[in-house]
């Protein structure tokens, strides 16, 4: 947009249609508060194309949570507000895909965000789009309108011109009275969307006043519609109201009645004309339907997709009374109830795979039913009068704050484990039996949350997909379920309580989806793919076991990275040619002190016996940032990602990387295990690690070969590879941390998940010129970051010169599958296409354009 001299009393802009389709007056919008100007002026465009683009250049100020909605500051200052659809916002982002977020500056053309048409249409009240200058302190003129004919995207829609100065401010000219403050419950069930901000905005304009709203340290001025929606502030949140000026109290009022009863909000609703296409949809209690598909969106915990029948699964709360009888007979119960769970515990570790992720969380389970702290704490509360339940479940909860109260990540998961003994015991208590489940064919499970023990108790092989409402990634259950190969996807929200039992449903852990009611045509089509990539992977594994070589005979190391022992069986099966990263950390956490010489080294014997000679990476302890370790006692760090993590805790407590490279030389047969340094930024950080190394050596009188390689995952290491290569035996590219230390994205991070791609060409630069300065010294280069688990992007590393790459267990004969069709050349040659490229969308694009059937 380019900005030019008008009629009015400031520079006139022009807006471009950022959606091709038909251009319509607001006024006739099914809505009145769109129809009546309440947001702002503008025009509304009936979509036929799938992408909004960017109607001029700007900032984008905000982008609503659910996705439907964003605004972009223009150069002169006003907020265009985009709206894809009516009512879309309780979509809750299902059908919508942003390709930018808050603060971002766009060139006008840009893409904002795609959506499904297809999907969105049925669901909501009508995809008319408005596009609306907001009102706000300064108005602006709308002039121009093109409206009531069809638009392309680009073509200009209307003018817009600042009216005057921005009026100002009472904090600043009314005479000094106090602030007003008030704190209100938002009470509009979608939360503050467009509409509701809209009339709260209009409100606050109707006073002289100035008025804010405060959420969550981010205030905003109340009489701006969009700075309201930028609060992102849901049902049930508190925020905080202030005004300054004569009519303060009046104002507050106004603006609590709207949130508190959603007053004005209902009667806009009760005043729209009946919708024209869908009925509205239904309020959340009400169960979906057959007939119409609905789609979730959830983030993926494990990949994968799965055809079935939905099967929803209810935690049945325990009530227990605060007395019971004479403390010995309570007592009794007790002690009898942890017996009972005791005994379940044993029965369940023994059905489970002996080394397997459910064996170990069913063994953490059963040392909290033996836990003499917990059981002492409840046994005191008994003699004080309580009753069993009481006492039992107060030990477990005073538990669970401590753990809470670390503000330890790690510790705060295992509140689940300590919940879910907690429920076991007291089930065992109330003497109720646990209802037998039986499972439907091909059950999807859906729940609230999931216990590690409600899991444990179903029939693995019966359970063809989890959908949790809540739910973390790293929950204990998604870990059993990844084990099994269960796809599963978390975080699915509220909306999952309205798939009703019996639901035929499409789980697709890859696109973060669940469709409940799919069409037939839909649900043939996803069964018949479903099955045809179970055959695939079938024949692929049957082929995994063989080393791996490129069509032209080159060969390429595919090993996998483990965590731990029990990993090993996993691995092997999937055909892995040994372990490309050990993280060293897990025989670190979740203890008092470092683990002993001795202890760490009788480990990673165990390992390498484990995978029978073939090579092993140890990494030295990566602790530090989101690993941390209490008894490292690091000194407090203002941005711990930069601070002392990685070697530098190896460089900064000598002794601990000293114990861990004796235990490591002293693994046999020599040779069979090398060293990785994680995070070496400097030169000197590997030239120290390695002068300590020789010591070492020299102490334990060893001298057969033993390879000291680092990773490269900080952007110093990449760029000066050819340097650190004269030092380093090898590099293996930690492809996680690279990315998010070169695109300065946390990686932990979920509102940057999405552009925190390992895949963007800055990436594949670093690797290129990481796989250029190893070449100089005739230094082989891995990849045992996360890219190098995705087969095409196991291509691409391939042809920028990687020779081994270390993946996770399950997709390692996948990898292989792909690189056993492709040369040399013809992974160079995407490669060298995918260097050029300007985005990691774009290169996502080229490779499934090469690579479609993978
Ligand atoms: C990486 O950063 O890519 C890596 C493999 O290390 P980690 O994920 O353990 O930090
Ligand atoms: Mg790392």
């Amino acid at each position: 947009m380019s900005p030019d001299i008008g009629a009015q009393s400031g520079p006139r802009e022009t807006v471009m249609a950022p959606l091709a389709g038909w251009a319509t007056p607001l006024a006739e919008l099914p809505d009145p508060v769109f129809a009546g100007l309440v947001l702002g002026d503008g025009v509304a465009i009936d979509p036929v194309d799938q992408i909004l683009r960017a109607p001029c250049d700007g900032t984008i100020t905000m982008l609503h949570r659910a996705h439907h909605a964003l605004t972009l500051r223009t150069t002169a200052g006003a907020d265009i507000l985009m709206h894809i659809g009516l009512d879309t916002v309780e979509l809750n982002g299902a059908g919508f895909t942003p390709h930018v977020a808050a603060g971002q500056q766009v060139r006008q053309g840009d893409a904002l965000i795609s959506f499904d048409a297809a999907s969105i249409a049925g669901r909501v009240k009508s995809l008319l789009s408005p596009v609306i200058v907001t009102a706000g302190d300064r108005t602006f003129t709308v002039a121009d309108r093109r409206q009531g004919r069809e638009v392309k995207t680009g073509e200009a829609i209307f003018t817009i011109a600042p009216d005057s100065a921005a009026p100002e401010s009472a904090w600043t000219a009314a005479p000094q009275t106090a602030e007003t403050t008030r704190d209100v419950v938002l009470r509009i069930p979608t939360g503050l969307h467009a509409r509701p901000a809209g009339l709260i905005s209009a409100a606050a304009r109707g006073f002289q006043a100035e008025t804010a709203m405060a959420f969550r340290g981010t205030r905003a001025n109340a009489r701006s519609s969009v700075s309201l929606m930028g609060l992102g502030a849901q049902a049930g949140d508190t925020v905080t109201l202030t005004a300054l000026g004569a009519d303060a109290e009046a104002a507050l009022d106004a603006i609590a009645a709207l949130l508190a009863e959603g007053h004005g909000f209902e009667a806009a609703e009760q005043a729209s004309p009946p919708a024209p296409a869908a009925p509205k949809a239904e309020p959340p209690a009400v169960p979906f339907a057959p007939g119409t598909e609905q789609v979730l969106s959830g983030v993926a915990a494990v990949p994968g997709r799965a055809v079935g029948t939905a099967f929803p699964l209810h935690t049945e709360r325990v009530d227990v009374a605060e007395y019971g009888g004479e403390p010995a007979a309570e007592h009794d119960t007790l002690h009898r109830a942890l017996a009972a769970a005791q005994a379940a515990l044993q029965a369940e570790i023994g059905r489970a795979p002996a080394g397997s992720p459910q064996a170990e969380i069913l063994g953490a389970h059963l040392a909290f039913v033996e836990d003499p702290d917990l059981i002492g704490a409840a046994d005191a509360a008994i003699a004080a009068g309580k009753s069993a339940g009481f006492a039992w479940s107060g030990a477990i909860d005073r538990q669970i704050d401590i753990l809470r109260g670390l503000g330890i990540d790690r510790m705060a998961e295992r509140t689940d484990d300590l919940r879910d003994v907690g429920r076991r015991v007291l089930q065992a208590v109330s003497g109720k039996a646990q209802e037998a489940v039986v499972l439907p064919p091909r059950a999807v499970l859906l729940a609230d949350d999931l216990l590690p023990s409600q899991f444990a108790a179903l029939p693995a092989d019966g359970i063809a997909g989890i959908a949790l409402a809540r739910g973390g990634r790293t929950s204990h259950v998604v870990i059993m379920a990844a084990s099994l190969g269960i796809p599963t996807l978390v975080a699915v929200g509220p909306g999952l309580a309205r798939v009703p039992e019996g639901a035929p449903v499409i789980l697709d852990a890859e696109a973060g989806t669940l469709r409940a009611f799919p069409e037939a045509e839909t649900l043939a089509r996803t069964e018949a793919s479903v099955t045809a990539a179970r055959e695939r992977a079938a024949t692929q594994l049957r082929a995994a076991a063989a080393d791996c070589r490129l069509a032209d005979g080159a060969r390429i190391e595919v090993a996998a990275n483990l965590g731990g022992e029990a990993d090993i069986p996993e691995a092997l099966a999937r055909g892995a040619e040994g372990c490309g990263l050990l993280r060293s950390e897990f025989l670190f956490l979740d203890r008092v002190t470092a683990p002993s010489e001795d202890v760490q080294s009788a480990t990673y014997q165990r390992i390498a016996e484990g995978l029978q000679g073939r090579p092993l990476i140890i990494r030295t302890l990566d602790a530090g940032a989101d690993k941390p370790l209490p008894y490292l006692d690091l000194p407090p760090e203002e941005n711990p990602a930069l601070g002392l993590r990685g070697v530098r805790v190896g460089l900064w407590r000598p002794d601990l990387l000293r114990a861990q490279f004796r235990a490591i030389l002293r693994v046999q047969p020599a040779g069979q295990c090398r060293i990785m340094l994680p995070m070496i930024a400097l030169l000197e950080e590997i030239r120290a690690a390695r002068a300590l190394f020789d010591e070492v050596r020299a102490e334990l009188g060893h001298t057969g070969p033993v390879q000291l390689g680092i990773m490269v995952e900080v952007p110093s290491a990449a760029l000066m590879a050819a340097t650190l290569a004269a030092e380093a035996d090898f590099f293996s590219i930690g492809s996680n941390d690279l990315t998010q230390y070169t695109l300065a994205m946390d990686r932990g991070n979920p509102l940057l998940a999405r552009q925190m791609d390992g895949l963007h060409p800055a990436i594949l630069r670093l690797i290129a010129m990481t796989c250029d300065g190893a070449r100089r010294h005739k230094r082989w280069v891995g990849v045992c970051g996360g890219i190098a688990s995705l087969p095409r992007a196991a291509a691409v590393l391939v042809g920028l010169g990687v020779t081994e790459l270390s993946a996770t267990a399950s997709a390692i004969p996948a990898v292989k599958a792909l690189l056993r069709t492709l040369s040399t050349q013809d992974c160079a040659r995407v490669a060298r296409r995918a260097l050029e490229l300007d985005s990691a969308e774009a290169v996502h694009h080229l490779l499934a354009q090469t690579w479609p059937d993978v």
